[in-house]
């Protein structure tokens, strides 16, 4: 028997539960404009390639405090590296990225202004994304084909954009953080396997000379370990094993 104080339409055999706690948002849906094809694009964090390969990325930046570092560090050990650039900050100081455009490295967009794309809507972040295309495309002689979310957060707004300009999204299997370093390149060396995708950062709050150190080691590590260096495209399109198998 419902009392006086029951929720306003509940009726017999209409048992009221508490609600659900939804304290986040679903992800958004999207309907694209214009370009109706455009909805789908490839996403992964790691690859399976059948050889010994590995992927460094490095975001976050330019800056003209790590990024120099970071490319006399990879060219020392002779790697190639994938940057996920901030277009506004490679517009404040294009010199470091333009001096390495020729070194192998690859280049990718990481938006404009370091937005979290699940915040804003298909256009805004179209805008972000074109914008950071064209400018590191000016800057490296090569349009960018990868786009990495910052913070790993992308919706269908975002995943539309990315169709769009033609991209892949690439997340990551492993992340060196500034915090810990040390620790996080020994849980890396010993956890990456062959199609690994490492995450670490020459912009932002994260960089500083312990994690550039620790880098260091990590790459030395891994080619102590037999593995080789490649940009996250060479690598996703690496002969692999079973498609979606990460090798034993
Ligand atoms: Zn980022």
């Amino acid at each position: 028997m419902l009392g006086a104080g029951s929720v306003a339409g509940a009726g017999i055999g209409f048992v009221s539960e508490p609600a659900v706690a939804t304290e986040s948002p679903t992800a958004r849906t999207s309907t694209p404009g214009g370009k109706t094809a455009a909805y789908r694009v490839d996403v992964a964090f790691r690859a399976a390639p059948s050889e010994k390969l590995i992927a460094l990325t490095i975001d976050d930046g330019p800056t003209a405090q790590w990024t120099p570092k970071v490319l006399s560090l990879l060219q020392r050990r002779g790697v190639v590296a994938t940057f996920f650039l901030v277009g506004k900050r490679l517009a404040a100081d294009p010199t470091p990225t333009a001096r390495a455009a020729d070194s192998g490295h690859a280049f990718a967009n990481h938006t404009w202004s370091h937005t979290d794309v699940t915040h804003r809507d298909e256009a805004f972040i179209y805008d972000s994304l074109e914008r950071t295309h064209a400018l590191v495309e000016r800057v490296t002689g090569r349009a960018p084909s990868l786009f990495r979310p910052p913070y790993g957060r992308i919706d269908s707004p975002g995943i539309a954009a990315c169709a769009r300009l033609g991209y892949d999204v690439a997340l990551w299997s492993d992340h060196v953080t500034g915090s810990n370093p040390s620790g996080d390149v020994d849980t890396t060396l010993r956890q990456a396997s062959a199609g690994s995708i490492v995450l670490a950062h020459d912009g932002g709050p994260e960089p500083n000379d312990r994690l550039m150190t620790q880098l260091d080691r990590l790459v030395g590590g891994l080619l102590d370990d037999g593995y080789r260096f490649t940009t996250v495209s060479q690598l996703l399109a690496a002969p692999g094993v079973t498609p979606g198998a990460i090798p034993r």
